[in-house]
């Protein structure tokens, strides 16, 4: 069949709210024209995030009713820890109530002051946390993974040659770990091929550096290279995982996104004295080794969700449903990052809305007018987002890329919702000459998209 549908059918629903366009318009303006702010009940199709707001499978419920809360030596440990051995192969896990607190770990066990983290690109959390320990964070991604409109299968890669010259130039000393973030989300959902994490691994082992994975988005990442990546058609994606972590040392991972669960994560690593170390940080901030800082009823739903992600008919929908929203918008003109990633398409707002100036907020008025248009919630990775403004003159400065980020959470959807999703956009592609730009009325000195206010330069009526 060439129809790809979604592999499950509904047990639960839970009902949206249909608002019309005069509805949202006032919603919108209480917001302060940031969608950050609106109540999600106000939302018809909430693309702001992929993390955490994965649908748990009927297994996964019956999971959290066998999930046992002992606190020491729970058998719900156990069944979480067995599923990381199997998936990822690594002997030491540890859980964590998210991916930033296993960042967090790794860094203060590893790092020093002064060190030095390469990556291909450090999520946000992830390069927080080891500055946190006063280390540097690197990015060393491939070149085309910059250019959004350049089509490669692996725009998340890492430049191996700019390693290699770091590490002559920096010294072994200075550099603990590499990081590869699979896929890159930073840089558009973006995979990294099974070619990059050898010769990535090959240069780490050749200087004695462990190589981690920030593996949240793994299974995207492994069907991808599947997909993309020649000799790679007939293995299973299981297999492929399995490879991807035969080459590191030890990896973070969130379960909000590739756990298919709502909370959790944990760090894992094959060296036994490290994980002696990090579990006495574990019990300082998050709690006892078995459990950290999760209930045992989540270490049930992550055992079973990290199963379950690796079903291939699962993976074919969720590599569809992204695709079929990329191609579609960018069929109807829509500038998009290309070709579309793992979780999220994203629109290329400078290019979409040349007419607006980087200080003007082109994502940011691309993300109010969508949800005008259809109730659909997405996010600015902009301006808004990694623009600064100088606390001493006032002077705003804009980010190197405008994109706006439509992010698919995992099992939620169905085609009809997608469709939906393409009608909307190219209804406001339709209008979009007449639509003006943004500017700030309130920003907080740090993080300031989440809490922003906004006035339109236009009449938005
Ligand atoms: C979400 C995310 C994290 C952090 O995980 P949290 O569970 O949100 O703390 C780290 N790295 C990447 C690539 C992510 O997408």
């Amino acid at each position: 069949m060439r129809t790809i549908i979604e592999p499950f059918r509904i047990k639960v629903v839970e009902p949206i709210r249909m608002t019309t366009r005069d509805e949202r318009l006032h919603l919108l303006r209480e917001a302060g024209h940031n969608v950050f702010l609106l109540r999600s009940e106000d939302v018809l199709l909430d693309l702001l995030t992929d993390s955490g707001t994965s649908a748990m499978s009927a297994e996964q419920w019956a999971g959290m009713m066998r999930g046992d809360e002992s606190y020491a030596g729970s058998p719900s440990y156990y069944r979480f820890e067995e599923a990381v051995r199997e998936v990822f192969g690594f002997q030491y896990v540890i859980p964590t109530h998210q991916g930033r607190a296993a960042e967090r770990i790794l860094f203060q066990t590893l790092c020093s002051p002064g060190d030095m983290v390469p990556s291909n690109t450090h999520f946000d959390t992830t390069r927080a946390n080891v500055e946190a320990v006063g280390a540097r964070a690197v990015d060393l991604l491939v070149p085309e993974g910059l250019r959004p409109s350049d089509v490669h299968p692996f725009k998340g890669n890492m430049d191996v040659a700019r390693l290699e010259a770091l590490i002559q130039e920096e010294g072994v000393d200075r550099i603990p770990l590499v990081m590869l973030t699979m896929t890159n989300n930073s840089g558009g959902g973006q995979p990294v091929s099974m070619a990059n994490v050898r010769a990535v691994a090959e240069v780490c082992r050749s200087h004695g550096i462990p190589l981690y994975v920030d593996a949240c988005r793994f299974a995207e990442n492994a069907y991808l290279i599947k997909l993309r990546e020649e000799g790679f058609e007939d293995r299973s994606v299981r297999e492929i995982a399995l490879e991807i972590f035969s080459w590191a040392d030890g990896c973070t991972m969130s379960a909000k996104k590739d756990g298919l669960a709502n909370i959790g994560g944990f760090v894992a690593t094959r060296d036994e004295e490290l994980a002696r170390q990090q579990r006495n940080l574990l019990i300082l901030t998050e709690g006892f080794p078995t459990y950290g800082g999760l209930a045992g009823r989540d270490l049930e739903a992550i055992a079973i969700g990290l199963r379950e992600v690796l079903e291939e008919d699962y993976l074919e929908y969720r590599l569809a449903s992204v695709r079929y929203l990329g191609e579609a918008i960018a069929a109807g003109g829509v500038p998009i990052v290309q070709p579309p990633g793992g979780h999220a398409v994203y629109i290329d707002a400078a290019a979409f809305l040349p007419h607006v100036t980087p200080l003007e907020l082109p994502g940011q008025t691309l993300v109010a007018e969508l949800y005008l248009e259809g109730g659909i919630r997405g996010v600015e990775v902009g301006t808004v987002m990694f623009g600064r403004r100088d606390p001493e003159t006032g002077q705003e400065s804009a980010a190197p890329m405008e994109l706006v980020r439509l992010a698919l959470p995992r099992r939620v959807y169905t085609q009809s919702h997608v469709d939906y999703m393409v009608e909307a956009i190219l209804a406001f592609a339709q209008r979009r000459e007449r639509v003006g730009g943004f500017r700030f009325t309130y920003q907080a000195p740090v993080l300031r998209h989440f809490t922003a206010r906004f006035e339109p330069l236009y009449s938005l009526a």
